[in-house]
């Protein structure tokens, strides 16, 4: 292989090359085929080279690839603004296109923030988040994000504004408590947090509605985001549901929120809105903040990017798809059905403590012991040994660290295209079974 002058992420590591995508498979330029069984970061929610999306990023690339928008709208953005606002619970939701969920997130703190200067609230800016959660790697991101690995060498950079428990029963449910009791317990944290910061300080709560990166597929316990909303409205904070990995559909409906009867004030969205087929992300602000903004005259913001026509033009293409072929009404049976059948192959495995997650939006948390739930130690570096043994398989799915209390414990998140047939499903399971035992067989 010739020098190569890419700063990789992990720097100076020697990757395969990905040289096609067709259906749930990648090939690598030696001919290997890999399936793609979390869609890189959850992002390939149609697979790769889906005829109707590379056609409608093609036409609009042909008619006009990007008008900045300080000067002009475009026809790909309006419409999918449309759509996207059609989808929310209620009516008025304004969209603002960014190219990224970190970008996304920092866009939403930010319209928060403006919406409290617009109300005449100037102490309001402190943005309340979860402990083991995921927001991005931007700064203003990482400052909410609860991931003590990924926030570590920059900590001083970072604002340490406060963190409250994730809502993950796996671990925190005590026994003989109901899920109903253990979500109320939970949210109240927040009230908590929010009392000894000070209302009037706290400008948002942000959370995924259900955990992905750093949790593996954690959905919230029932109740838990009506609580969060309750609390939220009564102490005048706004809620900011991250949905970059678990929105457009990947949980089944196409907000994840849907399934908790709650309405945020400010989604975002990122990686199954382009589907890999262009970089997309973007911001639905409720109504009351876009008319507040509007009234207020400004939202001090801006990416070259915002509102890119060619990245709407795919992103467009993917919701029609989604919605109009059916897809989506298919992610709840085939997820339920990926689950049982990694149920039933997991179902002797010492080190598998839990299958979890909703639709096609999978967790398996990693044990050392499943009767004590006794977490698979950091220092084991499990993560990356099995990101490679199921590569070596064909197979590619996302493994992290950290999941049981920030330091210890693993899991291995699957987010595989929403078109995965029954028969991937069972090649997927069998891949991801020849990986965990070899490398769980020295651990
Ligand atoms: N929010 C969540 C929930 C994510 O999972 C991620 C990425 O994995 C991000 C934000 C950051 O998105 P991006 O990597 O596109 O900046």
């Amino acid at each position: 292989m010739s020098v190569s002058h890419v700063f990789q992420r992990i720097p100076g590591t020697r990757l395969p090359r990905a040289v096609s995508g067709q259906g749930v498979f990648i090939e690598d330029e030696t001919g290997q085929r890999y399936l793609d069984a979390s869609g890189g970061a959850a992002v390939s929610c149609l697979g790769h080279g889906h005829p109707a999306v590379i056609q409608a990023v093609i036409r609009q690339q042909q008619k006009m690839a990007f008008a900045h928008t300080l000067f002009f709208t475009n026809d790909t953005q309006e419409r999918l603004a449309a759509r996207l606002a059609e989808r929310f619970p209620e009516p008025g939701g304004h969209v603002y296109f960014v190219s990224g969920g970190s970008e996304a997130n920092e866009t939403a703190i930010k319209m928060a923030r403006q919406f409290w200067l617009s109300q005449d609230k100037p102490e309001k800016h402190v943005v309340i988040s979860r402990r083991q959660s995921y927001h991005g790697n931007t700064l203003g991101a990482l400052s909410v994000t609860g991931h003590g690995k990924r926030r570590g060498p920059y900590e001083p950079l970072l604002h340490d504004w406060p963190r409250i428990a994730p809502c993950y029963s796996y671990r925190h449910q005590e026994a003989g408590e109901s899920a109903e009791h253990y979500a109320q317990r939970c949210a109240d944290e927040l009230e908590e947090a929010i009392k000894r910061t000070g209302a009037d300080r706290v400008s948002a709560f942000i959370a995924e509605t259900v955990v992905g990166a750093s949790l593996g597929a954690v959905a919230p316990a029932p109740g838990y985001f009506q609580r969060i909303r309750e609390i939220c409205d009564r102490h005048g904070v706004l809620l900011i549901l991250d949905e970059v990995m678990a929105g457009c559909g990947r949980t089944g409906t196409w907000y994840a929120f849907e399934q908790d009867g709650v309405v945020p004030d400010l989604v975002t969205l990122a990686k199954g809105l382009g589907g890999g087929y262009q970089p997309l992300a973007a911001v639905l602000a409720r109504s009351e903040i876009h008319s507040a903004l509007e009234a207020y005259g400004a939202f001090t913001h801006g990416h070259t990017y915002v509102g890119h026509a060619t990245a709407c033009a795919a992103g467009l293409a993917v919701m029609d798809t989604v919605l109009d072929d059916g897809l989506l009404e298919r992610i709840g049976p085939s997820g339920d059905h990926l689950r049982a059948l990694l149920r039933e192959r997991f179902t002797d495995h010492p080190n598998v403590g839990d299958v979890r997650g909703r639709g096609l939006f999978i967790g398996l948390e990693l044990v050392r012991d499943r009767d004590t739930r006794a977490p698979l130690e950091a220092k084991l570096g499990l993560p990356p040994k099995l990101r490679k043994a199921a590569m070596a398989h064909g197979l590619i799915c996302y493994p992290g660290g950290s999941t049981a209390d920030g330091k210890d414990g693993v899991h291995v998140l699957l987010a595989p295209p929403y078109i995965i047939s029954e028969p991937e499903m069972e090649m997927l399971v069998h891949r991801l079974g020849l990986a965990m035992d070899q490398v769980l067989a020295d651990a």
